[in-house]
């Protein structure tokens, strides 16, 4: 987080420009007066809050009616369990690529993805490869693993009463899978482990959660685990949270990565030579060269694993099928892969350790998002795992797109003539 001495005194300058150091002080000084109105607080939805919380920020006619149309006025009830403060919804410009034919486990056939974006070039990027994919044959893809974790902290007073506490633990896997399961019909305990430091124990309990992608389910369960634990352990924590950020829960973790969190799946496709050349406009080799080169580039950089952009095709379609779009800072890592076949045909494979997506529960009831999963053919339950394939599909349509374009030269051509309008 360090910055050059020559970029900090070339800022200061142009801050001192523009405020005395004496202006620039009393900025940072705490303000005494009183705050802004709250907001009407609630996660009850009425017509009447909606309407007072417009009143507290004085919005004009014109905001209200943007946030608030008719359709969402109509539908009020269905955001419920979604959100809180609720003041309306904002419109995304939802795009479709494909088809993009995934022959997977679960996944099986073509596939029209809807891509909420205002990222322009995005869906025009990804229907390329898709389209590419297809006429390849399309895209294998497996669901290898599965697990969601939650992994409470529990402090002891010394190494040793943690010690005693883990050795108290070992012997309680049944009754915490009971507890656990006592909580859902879908989520199941599937494994537990365990880290100390010092006088700190953190468990880490792994779950299947059926078609959801399972935070709130996993949560719920492992604080039923937490509660048997106060009231039964031997040897009692100082303290313990519920999560203690262990887990990977909204965040790229070299955890996750080695591990899984949510899916994992991997996706490849061999794309005979002309296809590329007629389709991308480079040839296989040079495709792998920028591939060789790009690893070393984000190994380099410090990535956690190698990719271009799985998080522009994965953040437009967890939004548009209600996924919860945080969930990309963990979605979108992974490996990328690019070789040349002994035919001189194009080999190219992704693998996503950290698909967390649902089919059920979370965004995925509400009426644009289920419209959307409708389209894709993946509406509720039993679908996760095709979900997940589709995910890896898409960012192998991505990938190859993107790598083209930059091997071709239209990276930034089809930036200028789609985002600018210039030829
Ligand atoms: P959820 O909507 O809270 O729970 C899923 C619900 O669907 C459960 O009631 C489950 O019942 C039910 N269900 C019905 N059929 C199912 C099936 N076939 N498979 C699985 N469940 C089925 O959603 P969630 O997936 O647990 O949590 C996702 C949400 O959590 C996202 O909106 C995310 O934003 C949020 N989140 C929460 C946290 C947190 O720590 N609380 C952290 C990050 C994100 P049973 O449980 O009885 O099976």
């Amino acid at each position: 987080m360090s910055i050059h001495r020559q970029q900090a005194s070339d800022y200061l300058e142009k801050l001192l420009q523009q405020y005395s150091l004496e202006e620039l002080k009393a900025k940072l000084e705490q303000n005494p007066s009183p705050p802004a109105p709250k907001l009407p607080r609630g996660a009850h939805l009425t017509p009447k809050l909606v309407e007072k919380r417009y009143r507290a920020i004085a919005a004009a006619p014109e905001i209200r009616d943007a946030l608030l149309d008719e359709q969402t006025e109509a539908n009020l009830e269905c955001y419920q369990r979604n959100i809180e403060n609720f003041i309306g919804t904002v419109k995304m410009p939802v795009g479709l690529a494909g088809p993009l034919r995934v022959n997977g486990i679960f996944a099986q056939g073509d596939y029209y993805i809807p891509l909420a974006t205002t990222e322009a070039a995005l869906v025009a990027s990804y229907n390329r490869g898709a389209n590419l994919i297809a006429e390849a044959g399309g895209c294998a893809a497996i669901v290898l693993n599965e697990g969601v974790s939650r992994a409470p902290g529990f402090a002891f007073q010394t190494l040793s009463e943690a010690g005693q506490f883990v050795v108290w633990t070992l012997s309680q896997q049944e009754q915490f899978k009971r507890c656990a399961e006592s909580t859902t019909r879908h989520g199941k305990l599937i494994d537990i482990r365990i880290s100390v430091e010092g006088n700190h124990v953190y468990l880490d309990f792994e779950f299947t959660t059926g078609d959801a992608a399972g935070q709130n389910m996993v949560t719920i369960a492992t604080q039923a685990i937490c509660n048997y634990i106060q009231e039964h352990s031997p040897i009692q924590p100082q303290y313990a949270f519920v999560e203690a950020n262990l887990s990977g829960d909204k965040k790229a973790s070299a955890r996750s990565f080695l591990l899984v969190r949510g899916k994992k799946v991997s996706a490849e496709a061999i794309i005979p030579a002309e296809l590329v050349v007629k389709r991308l406009h480079a040839t296989p080799t040079e495709m792998v060269n920028y591939w060789r080169m790009s690893a070393l580039g984000g190994t380099m950089s410090g990535t956690i694993g190698v990719q271009g952009h799985y998080a522009n095709g994965l953040a437009a379609l967890y939004i548009a099928c209600g996924q919860d779009v945080a969930c990309v800072s963990e979605s979108a890592v992974g490996v990328t892969r690019f070789e040349l076949t002994p035919e001189g045909a194009l080999y190219a494979a992704v693998t996503l350790p950290n698909l967390i997506v649902g089919t059920v529960g979370g965004g995925t009831g509400l009426p644009s998002q289920q419209a959307c999963l409708e389209i894709l053919g993946l509406k509720g339950p039993g679908k996760a795992k095709a979900f997940a394939e589709v995910c890896a599909g898409l960012a192998l349509a991505g990938e190859l797109s993107i790598i083209g374009a930059l091997c071709s030269g239209d990276f930034a051509r089809a930036h200028q003539r789609l985002a600018r309008g210039k030829k």
